[in-house]
């Protein structure tokens, strides 16, 4: 059993509208390649699983970062839209689930955890610009059952877990 990567469910599902996995992005050229979970800024984020921090944040869109994070299972799991990682964590750190890790980025106007989900049996960069529909790498799954399966960590008082406030 997981745990779910923030201290609550979004009120917004993560299975409808353009937070889907496989909503329409860019006029319907691309699709999109993970579940959007709707959080205010400064949100704690959790390790899912126990595993390694296996990248330095890098900047994944409009001043967001990304970092990837390989499970003991052997899935990977790559958290988008962060604004930084929590202290003591880094490129490396092995982590145990239910640890925090990073926290929610802000783009222009809106706050969320991007979410993707890796088999793992695939190896290389994880955006694939040349592999339509999600322009990702092939082992790409949709997350939405995993997190569907995923505990919330302890009690979860929204916005306990807000760093800045909502
Ligand atoms: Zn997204």
């Amino acid at each position: 059993m997981a745990t779910f990567p923030l201290p609550f469910k979004p009120t917004l599902s993560y299975r409808q509208g353009g937070r889907r996995f496989g909503a329409n992005r860019d006029g319907g050229d691309r699709k999109h390649a993970g579940c959007d979970l709707i959080a205010p800024k400064g949100t704690e984020i959790y390790a899912v699983e126990s595993g390694v921090v296996a990248t330095k944040p890098y900047l994944f869109y409009r001043g967001t970062y990304a970092i990837e994070f390989q499970l003991d299972s052997g899935k990977l799991v790559r958290y988008c839209e962060i604004e930084k990682l929590a202290p003591g964590i880094k490129k490396g750190s092995p982590v145990t689930e239910g640890n925090l890790i990073a926290y929610v980025g802000k783009m222009y106007v809106s706050s969320m955890l991007h979410f993707e989900l890796y088999e793992g049996s695939a190896s290389g960069p994880l955006t694939v610009r040349s592999n339509p529909p999600y322009q990702r790498r092939s082992d790409l799954i949709d997350p939405a059952d995993y997190l569907d399966s995923c505990m919330l960590l302890g009690a979860s008082s929204y916005p306990r877990g807000c760093a800045f406030g909502p």
